[in-house]
């Protein structure tokens, strides 16, 4: 029989790699917290209509990349989450009726599922880091949003990113520009490619952002968005320029940004990396107040956030060597047995040690010293232990600095102490 691998579009992650995961997780708990934000966890699916009603029936996500399910013959389908937001939004939804307090700031480390082709930098199933602030979306609310995503690029050391924000109006605002689109694409027809001719009639907006070079060249004539916006929604849009201008956060307005999801209004915006070939995008959000409503909420929650992908986060920190410091911990005591018959003293000790907060481990394989010696080098750990019946005897044990080579003989109450101390070395 063959053997089983993973499945296709999904990925294991092994120690070496999960201490990156650890390390861009503490950054992100670490920034999140210095703007107030506290971590949602909800379930892996929700029904099948909340990403319907939530993400909107023409979009990708909701047309082709779903895995949706039957629990049973007769229940609701469900589906494996394909983003956050829709779930954030529910959850709150459910346990703040009438709205909660006026700010609710939370952010979230998930995993998500969509049926796409599988290639670099895109999974069947891949993490989301992201944010969303909800009960107030004001232009300082939008511009202290994006400050904590680039915050945390900042703390990881990324460099070259580019944040490109654009302005998506109001309902009225859409509905006057897509009459504006499709009369400027009618003369181009047969020029649009099958995708662009589907998005014509369901949602025309979704054609500026067509990767077919053909298409592009298209669109860089159209009128654009943000001339259609009236003066509120405008000055509300330059409002969120001056305070990302004022912290020094560079962008670009990009007028042919209009993101995938259905309930984005007025700011949109994305970050890009050069170093992450086709699927350039590293992240991106904008503001959402329409989808309370959408999902059956008594009241408006104006509402605004993000997601940024963790596995292009990962490629993007790789290109630029930001792993090269972290280095893999060892256990700090390897116990050496001289003599097998010594394990269960040796058991003994290692429990001992663990239960004063030393980290531990010995060769549980019962092999001669040589291979046990080989094995605390390849552990990269930081000290031996030796055990015999000598140290057994008097109670004094041989511990040996594995990098200096230095050795103390002391009983095992005074290890603790002499670990801490050379850990401060
Ligand atoms: P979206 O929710 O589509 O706006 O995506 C936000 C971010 O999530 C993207 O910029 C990517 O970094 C990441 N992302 C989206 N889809 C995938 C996928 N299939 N595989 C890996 N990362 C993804």
């Amino acid at each position: 029989m063959a053997q089983f691998q993973v499945v296709k579009g999904a990925k294991d992650i092994f120690p070496e790699e999960i201490v990156r995961w650890h390390y861009i997780e503490g950054v992100i708990r670490s920034v999140t917290a210095l703007y107030g934000f506290s971590e949602i966890r909800t379930p892996v699916f929700e029904y099948t209509e909340l990403f319907q009603r939530g993400i909107g029936s023409t979009t990708d996500i909701v047309g082709k990349e779903m895995f949706s399910f039957l629990p049973d013959p007769n229940g609701r389908s469900i589906t494996l989450r394909p983003e956050m937001t829709a779930g954030v939004m529910r959850a709150f939804l459910q346990k703040y009726p009438g709205g909660g307090v006026p700010a609710h700031k939370l952010y979230y480390v998930a995993d998500l599922f969509r049926k796409e082709r599988p290639q670099a930098g895109r999974q069947r199933q891949f993490t989301q880091f992201g944010a969303e602030l909800l009960g107030v979306s004001s232009p300082a609310a939008v511009a202290e949003v994006i400050s904590m995503m680039m915050q945390v690029f900042d703390s990881l050391g990324l460099q070259g990113l580019k944040l490109r924000v654009n302005s998506l109006g109001d309902l009225d605002d859409r509905a006057r520009y897509r009459d504006m689109l499709r009369a400027y694409l009618e003369p181009f027809r047969d020029k649009l490619d099958e995708p662009s001719l589907e998005r014509f009639d369901k949602n025309p907006l979704r054609i500026l952002d067509s990767k077919n070079p053909a298409v592009q060249e298209i669109v860089a004539g159209a009128p654009k968005l943000l001339d259609c916006i009236r003066s509120e929604g405008r000055a509300e849009f330059d409002r969120v320029l001056g305070y990302l201008a004022d912290r020094n956060i560079a962008y670009e307005v990009d007028h042919l940004l209009v993101r995938g999801l259905d309930y984005y209004g007025h700011t949109a915006f994305e970050v890009v990396s050069s170093e992450l070939g086709a699927q350039d995008a590293l992240g991106g959000g904008g503001r959402y107040d329409a989808l309370s409503k959408e999902l059956g909420g008594n009241v408006e929650i104006p509402a605004v956030g993000f997601a940024v992908g963790m596995e292009r986060l990962i490629i993007a920190m790789e290109k630029q060597g930001l792993f090269a410091a972290l280095t893999p911990h060892g256990p700090q005591v390897f116990v050496v047995l001289q003599d097998s018959s010594l394990e269960d003293q040796a058991l003994r000790i290692s429990d001992r040690l663990r239960h004063a907060g030393v980290s531990v481990e010995s060769d549980l394989a019962g092999r001669s010293m040589k291979a046990q010696m080989r094995e605390a080098n390849r552990l990269m750990a930081g000290f031996a232990l030796f055990v015999g019946q000598d140290e057994v005897a008097s109670g004094n044990y041989t511990l040996r600095n594995l990098k200096t080579s230095e050795q103390f003989s002391l009983s095992l109450d005074a290890i603790p102490g002499v670990l801490h101390e050379s850990s401060k070395q």
